[in-house]
């Protein structure tokens, strides 16, 4: 599946105060805009991240409050989950902001199953958004003091069509490995474009469009439709993204 030559950054499980802010000055002087898919908790404990993620022009997606396995959750808890963490965000931002981009933590099993999931579904609709995996995994959480492993796995995993790439904006070594892996993707004459971007050239779903009403184009508008296989349950480093969020550090 390819995505025009085009790359969309997106940063899961933050804010952090250790790693965010350095994450956004590299893709401020880059001048690249990524999606950050937060933790709810981690909103709530530093608001002024979100504004800043905000202001920089930059996507926010919902990554539920306390970074949970959906699959074992009641349908209520997967609601609550949601709205803690809209609620998170509109009180970081001062005002509601609506986020319509929700990406599941321990995601692997929904691409596999959706039907063990239809109160996550419908929550989902009823909340208006959209449910945004990635197509490439640069395993970055794993590869701890490792930058330069993180730059050579996403120069071999990236298809020349581009895609969805996975990063961690908790993890030190994706700040370091960053400012390189841009500059490959650029050398290499790759686009960079947002999730919201390709959503719309994909499905012609117009960005303001997603804020507005999403429900006409749902079924169709999960994006990437079918990963490129890096997300399949045996994949442990995609489970075990799980494990990067303690629920009470910072
Ligand atoms: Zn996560």
């Amino acid at each position: 599946m390819g995505f025009g030559h085009q790359i969309a950054l997106t940063f899961d499980d933050g804010p952090d105060l250790a790693t965010t802010p350095s994450i956004l000055d590299i893709l401020h002087s880059y001048n690249i805009k990524a999606t950050f898919f937060v933790v709810g908790a981690r909103a709530e404990q530093h608001p002024d991240l979100i504004k800043r993620i905000v202001s920089e022009g930059h996507t926010l997606g919902n990554h539920t409050y306390y970074h949970r396995d959906l699959t074992k959750l009641t349908p209520e808890q997967v609601l609550e989950e949601l709205w803690d963490t809209q609620a998170a965000i509109d009180q970081a931002l001062g005002s509601h902001f609506q986020v319509t981009l929700f990406r599941p933590p321990c995601a692997a099993s929904y691409d596999i199953e959706p039907a063990r999931l239809p109160s996550l579904q419908e929550a989902l609709r009823e909340q208006k958004m959209y449910r945004v995996m990635w197509t490439v995994d640069s395993n970055d959480w794993a590869l701890r003091d490792q930058p330069e492993s993180i730059v050579t796995n996403l120069a071999q995993s990236t298809p020349e069509g581009g895609g969805v790439i996975l990063f961690h904006d908790t993890q030190p070594q994706t700040v370091e490995a960053l400012p390189k892996i841009l500059e490959d993707y650029r050398a290499s004459g790759f686009k960079f474009n947002s999730v919201r971007g390709l959503l719309d050239q994909k499905y012609g779903i117009e960005p303001d469009g997603i804020q507005a009403d999403p429900n006409d184009a749902y079924a169709e508008a999960t994006l990437p439709l079918k990963a490129s296989g890096n997300n399949v349950p045996e994949d442990l480093h995609s489970l075990a993204e799980c494990l990067t969020y303690s629920g009470s550090t910072s």
